[in-house]
């Protein structure tokens, strides 16, 4: 029987993209990074897998969890192909207004470089989505069900609106009653498009407080995935609670021999602590300040 994991590293992708941005990584990064996960042993596991896992159940050494946030056209373009070929599976967090109709898009193993859609960096695709042309941005439903038959993504909440409700509401009930709306229109919307919503929710922005975290119990949601940096050890018995926040590895846009030394250090539940610590000081002498910023200005 193979050991059972001690922690449990989720990784958090945005946009996987010839068009650079500070959250983007490269087709030929992210390939090399799945290429490294499958040679070293690697298995992805889903929602309900993290969900057994935090609640003290074992999963296999060398377990990881993949994540993508806001559901982008490029995830279909160039990671959905990659994960195929691996057999791996990620969670998607999806901005559930915007996936729009239409037919699948090629994607980079059915179609000639010439023949893909055109992918925009993440600044002008902020503004297309303002714009009001998301399908230019963002997956359709099309692509999330083929994606979902797949098996290479599952498709969990990250909002209906991605509105951060703290910075536009002046009042706390204000704050309240739109986030409660914007989860409620979210729930809805995935249970209509995909038969199925889950209890797991990721922050827009990473931004929570204790009205946000009231909020989503309320509406169903148990699981919170952060842009804490760390990993994820089992809950202790002490620790039980009826809800779980969930902290994330940001991948860079580096060669996969920055993922595997990432990996190694926060598989180690004391280690990676250690390692945070150590990043803490030199964060306070003012290098690392860019991956808080980072985690700030990302959707
Ligand atoms: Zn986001």
């Amino acid at each position: 029987m193979s050991r059972r994991a001690r922690a449990l590293p989720v990784l958090m992708y945005h946009h996987v993209s010839t068009s650079p941005s500070m959250i983007t990584v490269a087709p030929q990064h992210f390939a090399a990074q799945m290429a490294y996960l499958a040679s070293a042993g690697y298995r992805t596991i889903g929602a309900a897998q993290l969900a057994a896992f935090m609640r003290g159940e074992d999963v296999p050494e060398k377990s990881l969890v993949i994540t993508f946030d806001d559901g982008y056209l490029d995830n279909w373009v160039h990671a959905h192909p990659v994960l195929q070929r691996h057999g791996f599976t990620a969670l998607c967090f999806l901005v559930s207004s915007w996936p729009g109709a239409g037919d699948v898009r090629p994607h980079a193993a059915n179609a000639t470089p010439d023949a893909l859609p055109p992918l925009l960096d993440h600044h002008a695709g902020e503004r297309a989505i303002e714009a009001g042309r998301t399908d230019d941005v963002a997956l359709r439903w099309s692509e999330i069900d083929a994606m979902r038959a797949a098996g290479t993504f599952e498709f969990h909440s990250h909002t209906h609106t991605h509105v951060r409700w703290d910075q536009v509401m002046t009042s706390r009930e204000q704050k309240r009653a739109c986030l409660k709306d914007d989860l409620s229109a979210s729930r809805e919307t995935l249970a209509q498009r995909l038969g199925e919503v889950s209890d797991h929710l990721c922050w827009p922005q990473g931004y929570y407080d204790d009205d946000y975290r009231e909020v989503a119990r309320d509406a169903g949601f148990r699981h919170f995935y952060t842009c804490h940096v760390g990993t994820n050890a089992r809950a202790s018995l002490k620790a039980q609670a009826n809800e779980r926040s969930i902290n994330r590895l940001e991948v860079r846009d580096r060669p996969a021999s920055w993922l595997a030394s990432r990996l190694w250090v926060h598989s180690r539940p004391t280690l990676s602590r250690a390692y945070l610590r150590h990043q803490a000081l030199r964060e306070k002498c003012g290098n690392g300040i860019v991956h808080r910023i980072g985690c700030i200005a990302m959707r």
